[in-house]
């Protein structure tokens, strides 16, 4: 049984295509996401199917797969069940591939007002007030509560935070006043805040300064060093005295791991959440659960603080866990997983991106069309590559995009959407 099927789940399942076993995947929603064009959704570049694939779909000619859409609310490792919305289920070996949660460090009331952005539907809310913000701010009569519409704060200076901003900053300079008649470019504010005295801290120094020049050109307020205090849904605070006064604040300042009730034995890190693993993803504690993907920590000579949340680090752990589990199956003697770090990779804006593959560092138009290259092509199914490439070549010469659409109607304080408001 695995339990998410993201990058990670999809990947291990996949891997066990022709193996002598039966695969159930449960999964609360009955897509997977491709969470890294998650921003562009959110900016309504693409469209929210482009990035989202029938989980069904990706395992058509697959016989040893099946899946059920259902949340696991509780593992039962004492009887090999789990407690789910669809009733309890057995399993044999539990692969936990769930994944991570947005981060707000305990803070309830910036989680009450900030907007996450980890699936398909955070992405369609954060597009819905954003555009909606922008409708308010053309009818505003008040100065101050047009210039908060018209403020937007981007919180973590990861890839997230940094293609968030940018994405932000070339609404403001290619739509804005084309579109939205009335409202100026110089009304609408973008700022980056990042706790870390760089951006993209994960990245070389090179891709951080590059970075922050490409953001800074395309007037994007960035602001090292410093700590949200708090954020009431209008004054953002900031440890350093500073107060912004804003109606939206997008967080990406982190994550930490999805891990479902039940496993006693296991280890959970305070600071990051994840299930601690050996080097077969195998949950310490137990002998029949794995957990794989963001959701795992495995602590190695290379990685002591465990591998990357990205993409590759979930596939290669599901791609090897097959081999493994296959091993254990067999008898046989388990291999140590190894990481292979393919680079890393951020756009910012059009035309412009920054890259570290290996001891390669290049930025600037070819760093942006590898990005845009690598992204198409780890899109699931045919359809969605399709369907992003040809929205890309619209947007990139009609400089403009038809995905800006308020579907759902989102209210930030009861965090409901209502579509008839
Ligand atoms: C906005 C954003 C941008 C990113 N950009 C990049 C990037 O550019 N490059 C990169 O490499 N990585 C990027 N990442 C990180 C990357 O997406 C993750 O590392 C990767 O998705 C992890 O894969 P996973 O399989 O562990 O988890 P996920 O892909 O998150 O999948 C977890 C699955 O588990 C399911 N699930 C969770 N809990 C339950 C439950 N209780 N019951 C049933 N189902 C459950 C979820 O529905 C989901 O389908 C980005 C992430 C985000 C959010």
């Amino acid at each position: 049984m695995i339990i998410g099927g993201g990058f990670a789940g999809i990947n291990l399942a996949k891997t066990l295509k022709n193996a002598p076993v039966d695969i159930l995947m449960l999964d609360k929603h009955n897509y997977h996401t491709f969470q890294p064009l998650l921003y562009q959704v959110a900016m309504g570049a693409i469209a929210a199917d482009s990035i989202a694939f029938p989980i069904r779909r990706i395992f058509t000619y697959q016989d040893n797969f099946s899946y059920c859409l259902a949340y696991v609310q509780q593992i039962n490792p004492e009887n090999n069940t789990v407690t789910t919305t669809i009733g309890d289920v057995h399993y044999d070996y539990l692969v936990v591939a769930t994944g991570s949660n947005t981060n707000f460090f305990g803070n309830k009331q910036i989680e009450q007002f900030a907007m996450p952005m980890k699936n398909v539907p955070e992405a369609l809310n954060l597009r819905g007030l954003v555009l909606q913000h922008l409708e308010k701010a053309t009818v505003a009569q008040n100065p101050e509560e047009r210039a908060a519409l018209m403020t937007f704060v981007v919180v973590g200076g990861g890839p997230t935070g940094v293609e968030l901003s940018g994405a932000l900053a070339e609404m403001r300079r290619l739509i804005l006043q084309k579109d939205y008649h009335g409202l100026s470019r110089d009304d609408m504010r973008v700022y980056l805040v990042e706790g870390k005295d760089r951006l993209l801290a994960a990245m070389s120094e090179g891709a951080s300064q590059k970075a922050k020049q490409y953001l800074s050109a395309i007037d994007v307020m960035i602001y090292n060093s410093v700590h949200v205090q708090s954020y009431d849904g209008l004054e953002l605070k900031i440890d350093d005295g500073m107060m912004i006064k804003t109606r939206n604040v997008f967080w990406a300042a982190g994550v930490m791991g999805e891990v479902p009730k039940g496993m006693e034995k296991a280890t959970v890190l305070p600071r990051t959440s994840r299930i601690q693993v050996d080097e077969t993803n195998c949950v310490k504690g137990y002998k029949n659960i794995f957990a794989i993907g963001d959701v795992a920590s495995m602590s190695t000579a290379d990685y002591p603080n465990g591998h990357p949340g990205v993409a590759p680090a979930a596939i290669q752990q599901g791609q090897w866990l097959a081999k493994n589990l296959m091993h254990i199956i067999n008898n046989e003697p388990t291999e140590p997983f190894k990481y292979r770090d393919k680079g890393t990779l951020a756009t910012i804006g059009r035309n412009k991106a920054v890259a570290d593959i290996g001891k390669l560092h290049f930025q600037g138009f070819f760093a942006w069309l590898l990005w845009g290259f690598v992204h198409i092509m780890s899109l699931a199914g045919f359809s969605s590559k399709l369907s992003v490439f040809l929205s890309w070549g619209i947007k990139y010469f009609t400089k403009n995009s038809d995905n800006r659409l308020i579907i759902r109607n989102f209210n930030v304080v009861t965090r409901t959407v209502d579509p008839e408001q």
